[in-house]
């Protein structure tokens, strides 16, 4: 096992560098992932490009990354349904347990969250972007082996379009129209797919992810670089 590991570090502004650094004992109640394959979210971007996204302020070192899959490669205490060897993909958040929307079972608002690779809080907790990292067993969700690492690091991303697709109640046999044609929308195009929707169409200002969108089953594109007119004339 190694006794380092290098992480893709953001400094500052377009200063990002890949960092070794120590890796301690495995701390008790945690897991250590190899890294498998991880995305670049568009928040990765903004941290690269600006060292900050929105509000959040990169204020010391940061290593990017929270959409990730890898091996389990160390086990320290309970892990129930989680053994060395297994593939996981990493739910970025920690949640807290304990405040009133954790003890309401929604633990994705939690009031004390924290999230890989992200500057919310200070000091910042660190991304995935890194040839090993450690996580909490409830963090690691299990994949087939057979199930490639690319794929399993969307599952982060998926999971913001099925909660969308969710959110949008019964959709079998209704059409659907989609505003950007970005990872997030194309993934919820293929998750309203999986509910039966009726045609969809997807709509965007730039050529190429309406052609993607299109390879990927859009039933029809609407280029907005121009104006809404096809748009407006869709919706009489
Ligand atoms: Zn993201
Ligand atoms: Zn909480």
């Amino acid at each position: 096992m190694t006794d380092h590991a290098i992480a893709a570090t953001l400094f500052g502004p377009q200063d990002l560098r890949m960092i070794e650094h120590p890796l301690g004992p495995l701390a008790p109640g945690m897991v250590r992932i190899r890294f498998g394959a991880g995305g670049i979210c568009g928040s990765d971007l903004h941290y690269f490009r600006h060292a900050r996204t929105g509000d959040f302020i990169v204020t010391s070192p940061l290593i990017l990354g929270h959409e990730i899959s890898g091996e389990i490669v160390e086990i320290n205490g309970a892990a129930p349904g989680l053994s060395v060897g297994d593939h996981v993909a990493v739910n970025p958040s920690r949640w807290c347990g304990h405040c009133a929307r954790c003890v309401e079972g929604r633990a994705n608002l939690c009031e004390n969250i924290y999230f890989m690779g992200s500057a919310s809080k200070t000091p910042h907790m660190q991304g995935g972007f890194a040839s090993v990292f450690d996580a909490i067993p409830a963090q690691c969700v299990k994949v087939p082996s057979h199930v490639a690492y690319q794929a399993a690091a969307l599952a982060e991303p998926l999971a913001v379009s099925l909660h969308a697709v969710a959110r949008a109640g019964d959709i079998a046999d209704r059409n659907v129209i989609l505003f950007g044609a970005g990872p997030i929308g194309l993934l919820t195009m293929l998750a309203a797919k999986l509910e039966g929707c009726g045609e969809i169409t997807v709509a965007d200002i730039a050529e190429a992810p309406l052609a993607f969108a299109s390879k990927l089953g859009a039933d029809r594109t609407v280029d907005l670089s121009g104006g809404d007119a096809e748009l407006k004339a869709l919706g009489a």
